[in-house]
């Protein structure tokens, strides 16, 4: 059975079928999903707490068995953040240790229905991390090009879920365009480029939604390297405020680091596009995009919402992580990154504002990076 739903090419609007097995449009565009999910709050009371109770909102045949680890419904948590009260989604709870499980997940799943049996992603850490683990639920044989710089505990988890690991000399881009040659011959499962990463990613507003008495909250402030979370976050907001089920978008504030942030500078001079940047050295090595491809897609999701993006600095980074780590929360340092952006967000928010964030990944990641950052 095929759903009702198609693959869009953002440059030329060339349609597919949404079960055909490309990652780009023929002409090399980024591609959309299009798909009106049937959602209703009554389907999801007194199922597990994962996020395949969505399973009507995911563009998955409901033929398909999912690949799972029964992830997802991450505990919301209230802080009081500087006097300030928000909520915390703790996505580094999931199986792999970050919400890039959100993204594998509904993807792999996708990808082992059509039956692919080989995949290639690139990955600055998390997102392979993630990608190998559901693989190896799968069965499927995956290769992870990696900067040679990535910490080695990634390198390590990815090794121990069955992926062969490429460290690729030079930066983030450099492995893109080394992952972007082997996907010549496998499919790219990129978490970046392919559409039903984003259509995993989205849970979170689902999630943070049925948490929240199925509202909506005022502010959302998430990472942006790439934008898998917030992009996701913004297609979930968007369709559950299609179906009348909240009465408003949130805000979204997307966080970067000040040594790479493209998209905070595209922000402030008003850019439709965003420009590549020469990566400097961060800590928060997670955002560290120097060249993000749906950058204008970031632009617009925050504008639309009428959100902001900030940059937060190394030192900014290491004071929230030692700060969430002597409150029992163990972060690394691209999520800690988040928090504080977070916290330089707060001051202007308004009491009777609902304000939630997120703890992106765990402090066992990277716990190096910390370390040097003292
Ligand atoms: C991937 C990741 C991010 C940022 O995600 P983007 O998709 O690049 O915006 C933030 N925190 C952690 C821990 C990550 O793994």
């Amino acid at each position: 059975m095929s759903l009702p739903g198609r693959l869009i090419c953002r440059a030329t609007g060339e349609e597919y079928p949404l079960g055909t097995p490309i990652w780009r449009s023929e002409s090399g565009g980024l591609l959309d999903l299009e798909f009106t999910p049937v959602f209703d709050p009554a389907f999801v009371a007194g199922r597990k707490p994962t996020l395949w109770r969505y399973r009507e909102a995911l563009p998955i045949p409901p033929e398909a068995a999912p690949i799972t680890f029964q992830e997802g419904f991450t505990p919301l948590l209230e802080l009081n953040l500087d006097g300030h009260p928000v909520w915390i989604k703790q996505d580094h709870l999931f199986p792999s240790g970050s919400y890039k499980d959100r993204g594998a997940a509904v993807m792999v799943s996708m990808i082992a229905h059509l039956g692919i049996r080989r995949v290639v992603e690139d990955s600055s850490g998390n997102a392979g991390c993630a990608v190998a683990a559901y693989c190896a639920r799968a069965g499927i044989q995956c290769d992870i090009y990696v900067p040679a710089s990535t910490s080695a505990g990634k390198l390590l988890q990815m090794e121990a879920y069955g992926a062969a690991v490429h460290r690729i000399q030079g930066n983030r881009e450099d492995t893109a365009a080394a992952a972007l040659i082997a996907a010549e011959d496998a499919y790219y499962a990129s978490h970046s480029w392919n559409p039903f990463f984003f259509q995993g990613t989205k849970t979170f507003a689902y999630e943070v939604v049925e948490q929240s008495g199925w509202r909506a909250p005022d502010i959302v402030v998430l990472p942006a390297g790439n934008g898998t979370l917030l992009l996701g976050s913004y297609i979930g907001f968007r369709e559950l405020h299609a179906c009348g089920l909240i009465d408003r978008v949130p805000r979204l504030i997307a966080v970067q680091a000040s040594a790479c942030a493209p998209i905070y500078r595209a922000f402030l001079a008003g850019d439709a596009v965003v420009s590549p940047v020469d990566p400097g050295v961060t800590i928060a090595e997670g955002i560290a995009i120097a060249a993000p491809v749906r950058g204008a897609q970031i632009l617009e999701s925050v504008r639309a919402t009428g959100g902001s993006v900030v940059a937060v600095t190394d030192t900014e980074v290491a004071d929230a992580a030692r700060m969430m780590g002597s409150r029992g929360f163990f972060l690394e340092s691209t999520a800690a990154a988040t928090i504080a952006g977070l916290r330089r967000w707060l001051p202007q928010a308004s009491p009777h504002e609902t304000v939630v964030s997120v703890f992106s990944g765990h402090g066992l990641k990277a716990p190096r990076m910390l370390r040097e950052s003292r």
